[in-house]
């Protein structure tokens, strides 16, 4: 039997690496919701869009298509923004330094939410965010949430950042995490929320493995 798994947490706690585990171990599709909400962003930087104009945002969002696209040299599905795999572009921190602003948006976040529910009319799907269990999947049959300490998260994602671009700074990444971390969970619409009946997974101790484990136990249960 094929159910619907939620992943939501903080941002860097790991939660695209441990949905991607589970998927593959699974047989089940792995959505990045993150991809769209980076993706919305990266439009509106490239177009000049100003988003505190609510009227721009109704405009911009008619030209916006997000497709996720599986690539089999990388054996994952990668986010198209109007035909363009931008997969690569939205991990930027210039993206990441306003993707939490532009996912505060009403319009943008129905318009999200909207596209990720159809992708759930098919149970055997993980997909990872911050509202998944509490919004776009309420009904899922497995929602775990998803922390790990601070300093544990910043190093993580810093190192992630720095292979790809060296004069990237810890400061940078750390004040970038705090500054998403704050503006998702204070929002007016759908801010992160633990879901009532989600299982925490506090991977600060833990090693990817043990980490993969244990989620695979609570999706077999
Ligand atoms: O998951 P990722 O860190 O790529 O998400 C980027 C940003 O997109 C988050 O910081 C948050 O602002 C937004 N987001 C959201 N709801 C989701 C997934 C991501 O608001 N379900």
């Amino acid at each position: 039997r094929k159910i619907i798994i939620t992943i939501d947490g903080w941002s860097s706690c790991g939660k695209s690496t441990l949905a991607k585990e589970l998927a593959a171990e699974l047989n089940y599709i792995y959505v990045d919701s993150g991809a769209m909400y980076r993706a919305i962003t990266l439009y509106f930087l490239r177009n000049h869009i100003d988003w505190t104009d609510l009227a721009a945002v109704h405009e911009a969002m008619q030209n916006v298509e997000l497709e996720f696209v599986y690539n089999p040299a990388h054996c994952r599905s990668e986010m198209h923004l109007n035909g363009e795999n931008v997969e690569y572009v939205i991990r930027d921190l210039v993206v990441a330094e306003k993707v939490s602003d532009v996912a505060a948006i009403k319009e943008v976040r129905e318009f999200a939410v909207a596209q990720q529910q159809r992708m759930g009319n098919n149970r055997g799907i993980i997909m990872d965010g911050r509202d998944i269990g509490t919004v776009v999947f309420p009904d899922a049959e497995l929602k775990i949430f998803m922390t790990a300490d601070n300093a544990v998260r910043v190093e993580r994602r810093f190192q992630e950042l720095y292979k790809k671009n060296p004069n990237v700074t810890l400061e940078e990444v750390k004040n970038n995490l705090e500054l998403r971390d704050y503006i998702d969970s204070h929002r007016e619409v759908s801010p992160l929320r633990q879901a009532e009946d989600a299982i925490i997974l506090d991977n600060t101790n833990l090693t990817p493995e043990e980490q993969f484990h244990k989620a695979l136990k609570l999706a077999k249960e």
